[in-house]
């Protein structure tokens, strides 16, 4: 630490992590900024790598003034010494010594609650630790996957992959692209590929645009987010996109490489409708069917969930003394409500470890903009949502979790035949979620075939750590060097 101010690490630095850094660091706090990527931003801004020497990297962004003024804010606080910046680190753990917080607000000098714990670069083996006086969780989230027949097909990735690599290092993966699933990021990178050269076949999406009529209220609440929604159709018309509404990709067809699609239209109880299949040529299909809250880091300091998202209150406090959480780590909303979160936790805690009661007045118009965000947000879930009967599309020869090779057939074998209604249990009796990414990806779908409620799987460390690491970890000269 360069000063004698209170300690904040925020731990993800996109949209969320960015505001709150900014907000905090203006209101005398010292911020360390940790993220995992090679640079800030998060999956919003993604920024290309600094070698491409990008020459337009704004045209596959929007709302790239708003990133100008966090990436400038930011560059200030870091040159003053205020924050902090730790990129390429990947958290795998926070620490929390009870009593030492305890001491802290009760007024004593004993700081650094909280332990960080990450792993350097690359290879992630290298240890760093991070120690402060409170946390900020604004870890984004993570694409929710679900099987069907040819998914694994080299050619086959997801929406946001798509969009990640666009972004990041300026390629695409093919000529022609189908982009399926549902979701208002399925708009994004549709028109993101299309004005990168790609051929967009089509736009599956299997929500119901006269679902939209029902939410007019909720919409018209939101006139820049309408607004948004009629650049993207605008974009489409103009690349030529075929938009198929009320469709969904039934299989992926090839062997060492994507051929073709079969898309088919849904009937209103989500069930495909026999005789409407159609076969599109393709070498890409970027699918994806909504986000899930990162929450690992917030359930093993043990705060409360709200179903699958992290439970907050006005300030974006935790139930954890010391620990807030802004930005889709709370729940599923885009970059502005993240935005919003980060900059009113940013300040809550500033205020908080400054030894004040924060004045809620002070952050009015991120706290309104939150509330319409979320109303917003909350109306377009029960819109794109996944087709009620996606399970039917689950072959029992399909893989659904890939770490292990588990088939749909051997989930249903375990549910049907052995008695299994979790999915603890599925993966006790198949090993579906037992590999390196112990069940983050073939979570939703094994819980759509065992027809039980998705739920938090209480995992011991947000990511893999090797042994060595684990054994010396919390030694003294693991502390992270100022960069
Ligand atoms: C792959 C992908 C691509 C997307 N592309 C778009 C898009 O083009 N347009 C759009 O409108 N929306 C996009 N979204 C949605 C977008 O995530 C949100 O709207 C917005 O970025 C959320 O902001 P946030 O700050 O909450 O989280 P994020 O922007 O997701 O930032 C979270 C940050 O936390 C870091 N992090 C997470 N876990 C750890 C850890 N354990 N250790 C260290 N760092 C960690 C991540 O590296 C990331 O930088 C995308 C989502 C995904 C998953």
């Amino acid at each position: 630490m360069t000063d004698d101010r209170p300690h904040l690490a925020v731990i993800g630095a996109g949209p969320a992590g960015l505001a709150a850094t900014v907000a905090a660091a203006a209101h005398g706090v010292h911020v360390t900024l940790i993220d995992s990527a090679a640079r800030a931003g998060g999956q919003f801004y993604r920024q290309p790598a600094a070698e491409l020497n990008a020459g337009r990297p704004q045209a596959l962004h929007h709302q790239w003034r708003t990133w100008e003024r966090l990436k400038d804010a930011l560059a200030h606080h870091v040159e003053a010494g205020h924050v902090r910046l730790l990129t390429d680190h990947h958290v795998w753990l926070v620490e929390r010594r009870l009593n030492q917080w305890l001491n802290q607000r009760a007024g004593d000098a004993d700081r650094n609650a909280f332990t960080v714990h990450a792993l350097l670069g690359p290879e992630q083996e290298t240890p760093a630790e991070v120690r402060a006086d409170a946390v900020l969780l604004a870890t984004g989230g993570y694409e929710k996957v679900l099987p069907f027949p040819g998914w694994t097909v080299p050619g086959v990735l997801t929406a946001g992959g798509a969009q990640a690599m666009l972004k990041g290092t300026l390629a695409v993966s093919g000529r022609t692209a189908v982009v399926a699933g549902t979701g208002p990021l399925l708009l994004p990178v549709a028109t993101g590929l299309a004005a990168a050269g790609v051929e967009v076949a089509a736009l599956v999406e299997s929500a119901d645009p006269k679902a939209f009529v029902r939410r007019t209220r909720a919409l018209a609440a939101q006139p820049g987010k309408v607004a948004e929604g009629a650049q993207y159709a605008a974009q489409l018309l103009r690349h030529r996109v075929r938009l198929l509404t009320r469709h969904t990709v039934v299989a992926a067809h090839g062997d060492e490489r994507l051929e073709a699609v079969t898309v088919a239209t849904l009937d209103t109880d989500g069930r495909v409708r026999p005789g409407t299949e159609r076969r599109i040529a393709c070498d890409t299909l970027a699918v994806g069917h909504g986000m899930l809250p990162h929450t690992d880091l917030a359930e093993t300091l043990g705060c409360r969930l709200d179903g699958i998202d992290v439970q907050v209150d006005d300030e974006q406090r935790t139930d954890v003394p010391g620990v807030w959480a802004a930005g889709e780590t709370t729940g599923i909303g885009g970059a502005a409500l993240s935005l919003a979160e980060g900059h009113i936790a940013g300040r809550s805690a500033a205020a908080r470890l400054n030894g004040t009661e924060p004045d809620p007045r002070t952050w009015a118009p991120a706290a309104k903009s939150r509330t319409k965000l979320r109303e917003f947000f909350a109306a377009l879930d029960t819109v794109y949502a996944p087709p009620a009967r996606w399970t039917d599309l689950v072959t029992d020869d399909t893989v659904v979790c890939r770490c292990e090779e588990v088939t749909g057939g051997a989930v249903r074998e375990a549910v049907d035949g052995l008695g299994a209604g979790d999915i603890r249990t599925v993966k006790l009796l198949t090993r579906a979620g037992m590999g390196w990414c112990q069940g983050r990806m073939c979570g939703p779908a094994v819980a759509g075939l065992a027809g039980c409620e998705l739920t938090p799987s209480r995992r011991p460390f947000a990511r893999p750590v090797p042994l060595g690491v684990l054994a010396r970890a919390g030694e003294p000269e693991s502390e992270a060097e100022p960069e």
